[in-house]
């Protein structure tokens, strides 16, 4: 890739202690709409995760020692300020992810702003439990503190969403925080450090190292001094961390990849399951945890389910990520379309067709995105169950489309797969949809809807996707202690 000269090289520096430090060495971070390189973002290793943590050590005693009002009106505040800069957050996660502007205009930024909202006010209304044993003249009840600090790990997909989605209930609840964002997307963290002092958070309260998985991340993982890991990425990297803590017995929150269905019965109302069912697929490039990617359709319906899916999914354009018109921008990395377009071909290879996208239409880029990384929406019927492209997690715009027969026959097809992420049940059967749901392994089920969150409930997945929940109280629980004080009267 050449460098991109007309712009000079933005340059990162971890956030340490409430200051920005610059780091020894760099790693390029390509912009994944152009394939220039555009920014440099520190190689941090064990002697900056030392001094992060060190950082996140000293500030802790008086932090957590705050009250929770006091917490929330700081967490309010930033949420203000990132509001504020809402516009040039959104330019800076397209340029950087190669998400479209409007995705993260609608989706990224207003989260990650809600993010800090949401845990600001949740914080104020946890109750603890508490039992009376009158026979002993005892009272029974539960306290819970935070726990130190926190090491914060997050992927490239959805950058300031899901690092936010771990620094705001980690710091209300008192803890400090070690965050360690992807190398590929590390510019709306950045941005987000400036902010923290003018929000009133104390410095070492948030602290940034930025770098790869192997160094930064695993010097982290590794740091006894950090006795929670929340990590959200691929199931591989957690198999790593779960090794690496273990002789620590760190407390490890998971949120792992998917392989998720969507199951369309004969009496679902496509006019609403096309169009949705083409944005689960097909939304932010398919790089969301929970995008659909098989898709089970009834056999008294399929032909005219895939027909009009096909063609809608051929309305999405792709191109331009600044472009406010484009659906589908660029690819995180060179690397990865060329993994993304391998499962199509293993897909044709197999005997599978390939029905729209990916090698069967033309893909026309403006001149300044020929070297981008971009892909077309791809619809692939007649595939095998036992295919790579319905076992594994494709992360890209890529969504299978297959028949079914019976109720008991989707279950145990949507169900053969080691993730259990999430899964979406079309149909107008109110009784159906409940069956169908308790019997999915997913730790979420959408039905004749998808991405409809309530912040409240637990978040996560089962399987190979992950370990724990996230929400209201499991963040709640995951970021505190808890201790059972017994008095007796
Ligand atoms: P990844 O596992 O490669 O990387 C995630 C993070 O872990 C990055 O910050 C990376 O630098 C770091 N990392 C890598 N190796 C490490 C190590 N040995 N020790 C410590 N840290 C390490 O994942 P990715 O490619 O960035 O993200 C895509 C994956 O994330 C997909 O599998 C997707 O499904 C998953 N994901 C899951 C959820 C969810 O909530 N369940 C949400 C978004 C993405």
């Amino acid at each position: 890739p050449t460098m991109a000269h007309s712009e000079p090289l933005l340059v990162l520096e971890n956030f340490i202690g409430g200051k920005f430090v610059p780091c020894s060495s760099y790693i390029d971070s390509y912009n994944p709409s152009t394939g220039d390189v555009y920014c440099r973002v520190p190689d941090s290793g064990k002697e900056e995760v030392e001094a992060a943590v060190k950082a996140a050590k000293d500030a802790f005693p008086i932090w957590s020692s705050k009250t929770p009002l006091e917490r929330s009106q700081l967490l309010n505040k930033l949420a203000d300020l990132i509001e504020h800069d809402l516009e040039a957050f959104a330019q800076a996660e397209s340029k950087d992810q190669g998400k479209t502007i409007t995705f993260a205009r609608t989706v990224d930024i207003p989260r990650a702003v809600h993010n800090f909202r949401f845990f600001a006010s949740s914080i104020l209304h946890h109750v603890t439990e508490c039992t009376e044993m009158p026979a002993m003249g005892c009272v029974h009840y539960t306290s819970r503190a935070p726990v130190g600090v926190a090491g914060l790990i997050s992927p490239w997909n959805l950058p300031l969403y899901l690092l936010t989605w771990k620094i705001a209930p980690a710091i209300a609840c008192g803890n400090t925080v070690v965050a360690k964002p992807s190398e590929m997307t590390s510019v709306t963290a950045w941005m987000m450090c400036k902010l923290l002092e003018k929000a009133g958070v104390p410095p070492g309260v948030v602290n940034v190292v930025f770098g790869t998985g192997a160094k930064a991340g695993e010097a982290l993982v590794c740091h006894p001094d950090v006795p929670l890991i929340s990590f959200t990425g691929s199931t591989l990297t957690a198999q790593r961390i779960m090794e690496k803590s273990a002789p620590h017995c760190k407390r490890l929150s998971l949120e792992l990849g998917g392989k998720n269905p969507a199951i369309v019965f004969d009496d679902a109302d496509l006019s609403q399951c096309i169009p949705t069912t083409v944005r689960s697929s097909f939304a932010n490039q398919g790089e969301i945890c929970l995008c659909t990617s098989r898709i089970f359709v009834q056999r008294g319906i399929y032909s005219e389910f895939l027909k009009r899916f096909v063609a809608e999914a051929k309305k999405w354009k792709t191109g331009n990520p600044s472009d406010p018109t484009i659906n589908v921008g660029a690819l995180i990395s060179k690397e990865h379309l060329e993994k993304v377009r391998n499962y199509v071909k293993k897909a044709q290879a197999e005997g599978a067709r390939v029905l729209c996208g990916e090698g069967v239409d033309p893909l026309a880029l403006p001149p300044g995105n020929k070297k981008g990384y971009f892909m077309l929406p791809t619809v692939i019927a007649e595939v095998k169950d036992e295919s790579c492209c319905m076992q594994e997690e494709i992360f890209g715009p890529v969504t299978c489309v297959v028949a079914f027969d019976t109720e008991e026959e989707v279950i145990e097809r949507a169900n053969g797969v080691k993730y259990g992420l999430a899964a979406t049940v079309w149909s107008s059967n109110v009784g159906r949809v409940h069956r169908v749901a308790h019997r999915l392994q997913s730790g979420l089920v959408w039905t004749n809807c998808w991405l409809v969150r309530d912040l409240n409930l637990p978040f996560g997945g089962m399987k190979a996707s992950g370990i724990g929940r996230e929400g209201a109280k499991d963040s709640y629980e995951f970021f505190t202690e808890v201790k059972t004080i017994t008095i007796k009267h």
